[in-house]
């Protein structure tokens, strides 16, 4: 199956999640006599409905590129949820002899750490950066705030065979409904705060389907609480549990090409105040259970603190590396596009700006500076005789050669064209820039590269020499022109030569 498909056919998507809505719902009013059946029934479909929500959840993560941790922990919600109802069906027949208070005890627990991922979910900072180790300390953190967060509500610490001390049903739907307002809120904020097109899409779809179903589920929780036995509104409910499924099919493929976006100061604010999250919901309940369990409380402050400073300093510590590698591979890249791939000296870019820098600086000091086109002669007769590869590593060969004897350190070597080399000689005139035409010249000789043919040659270069020494009414390009002529009458009088620039210039 695939992304692209499913998301080119939403028009059997939606097809098929209607089809099963009609299916489940006809099936609550067909048992609307009978409420005890209606109701077991809706427990099994709402937990096919969640398993299949969570495949959906889990086959979406093992196909993110960068969203993988969102995805795993939407399916670690619906996969609490799962555990929740079986726990709720079937603990009592698994565990006979455990007190029926130790297992309330513990449905309660599950209740409330299927909020953990939810809360981790809304703490992970935007975009791709600095996931994996913070997400232990966010556990950490969120999961002690779940365990006060039992204590506030129930008025006693989990796992005990204390009877819960009795709360309001309503009361406690109520306050998941708050929790989960909360959640969709942070949602909503992501989704603004986004800073890459998946995100986006993928925080739209989390509270596309979270604005839709947290009116549905109110008016379903009224209705339950006015009408005990009426089976009718469970429609509502499965309503909703058949949403989250249908929208996270019709979420496009993702693409991870795609370039992330300028966000602005709120979102920013957004994004860096979501991860201080777990540690303000620790440190509030930890105030609050305070009175009551103190040491309980004073562990929860404390340890709000340092994970949150533990916390900042390993964020501050993965931007700061992010950063260097940035600056490495943005400095690998400059170099790159100076370098000559093939023969690794200069390149036609690089030449050019370390030539207008030497002009600029002679013109400054009135130091004569030279400049000597080498070009290889016939090397297109190589090339078709030999073969590219062999030209190739001619090129390389006479490179490597012609900066060989290139002695001082200010001398700059270039790839000019094809076959075609240039050298800058700072504070050099032509007398002297001659001597050095002469040894580039020599170099390519000593090489001794044969090209077969009728008759065997060894590979030679012409040679144009121009210089400078009056820079106020000349400009860079007279003296690549004196060098090109001079490289042109050498060619002209018959290659494997050098020849100098008028000496006018
Ligand atoms: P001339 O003596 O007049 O310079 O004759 P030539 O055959 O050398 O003529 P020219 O300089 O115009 O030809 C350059 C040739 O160099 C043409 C092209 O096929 C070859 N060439 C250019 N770049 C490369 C390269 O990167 N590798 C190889 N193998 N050949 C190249
Ligand atoms: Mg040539």
């Amino acid at each position: 199956m695939d992304l692209h498909l499913m998301a080119g056919r939403p028009r059997r998507i939606v097809g098929l999640a209607a089809g099963i809505f009609l299916f489940e719902a006809s099936t609550q009013l067909f048992l609307r006599s009978n409420h005890a059946a209606a109701e077991h029934l809706l427990a099994y479909i709402f937990l096919i409905n969640v398993a299949a929500l969570m495949a959906i959840e889990i086959w979406r993560a093992r196909r993110s590129d960068h969203l993988k941790a969102h995805w795993f922990l939407l399916s670690a919600v619906s996969g609490l949820y799962i555990v929740y109802v079986l726990w709720d069906l079937w603990a009592g027949a698994i565990f006979p002899r455990v007190p029926v208070a130790y297992l309330i005890s513990c449905q309660f627990v599950i209740a409330v750490s299927s909020a953990i991922p939810s809360v981790l979910l809304i703490s992970l900072p935007a975009g791709r950066r600095y996931f994996r180790h913070l997400i232990w300390i966010d556990l950490a953190l969120v999961a002690m705030a779940a365990y006060l967060f039992y204590v506030v509500v129930l008025h006693q610490l989990p796992f005990t065979s204390a009877p819960v001390a009795p709360i309001d049903e309503m009361a406690f739907m109520h306050l998941l409904f708050l929790e989960s307002l909360c959640v969709t809120a942070a949602y909503l904020l992501h989704y603004f705060a986004a800073v890459g097109r998946d995100e986006k899409w993928f925080f739209g779809a989390v509270s596309l389907n979270a604005v839709i179903s947290l009116p549905i589920r109110l008016v379903f929780n009224r209705l339950v609480a006015l009408h005990p036995q009426e089976s009718l509104y469970n429609v509502a409910g499965l309503l909703v549990s058949l949403l989250a499924p249908t929208i996270y099919l019709l979420l496009p493929a993702e693409d991870s090409e795609a370039a992330p976006f300028r966000v602005g100061v709120l979102a920013d604010l957004i994004n860096i105040a979501s991860p201080a999250m777990p540690s303000a919901a620790l440190l509030t309940l930890g105030i609050v259970v305070e009175s009551r369990f103190h040491r309980i409380g004073i562990a929860a402050m404390t340890t709000a603190f340092l994970l949150f400073a533990v916390r900042a300093t390993f964020f501050q510590r993965s931007f700061e590396r992010a950063q260097l590698f940035l600056e490495q591979a943005q400095m690998r890249l400059r170099e790159m596009s100076y370098v000559d791939a093939l023969t690794g000296i200069a390149n036609r870019r690089a030449f050019n700006e370390a030539l207008d820098s030497e002009w600029e600086h002679s013109m400054r000091s009135g130091s004569p500076l030279s400049l000597i086109l080498i070009d290889i002669d016939l090397f297109k007769q190589l090339n078709d005789t030999l073969g590219h590869q062999e030209g190739d590593g001619c090129l390389v060969s006479v490179a490597q050669a012609l900066r060989a004897v290139l002695l001082r350190k200010t001398d700059i070597l270039g790839r000019y064209g094809g076959d075609e080399f240039a050298a800058v000689l700072p504070s050099t005139n032509l007398k002297d820039a001659e001597v050095v035409a002469q040894r580039l010249w020599e170099a390519v000789h000593i090489l001794g590269i044969e090209i077969p043919g009728p008759t065997v040659r060894k590979i030679s270069v012409s040679v144009g020499v121009g210089s400078c020494t009056e820079f106020h009414h000349q400009t860079v390009k007279d003296l690549i022109s004196a060098a090109d002529k001079a490289l042109y009458s050498a060619k002209s009088a018959g290659r494997d030569c050098w020849r100098t620039s008028d000496p006018y210039l």
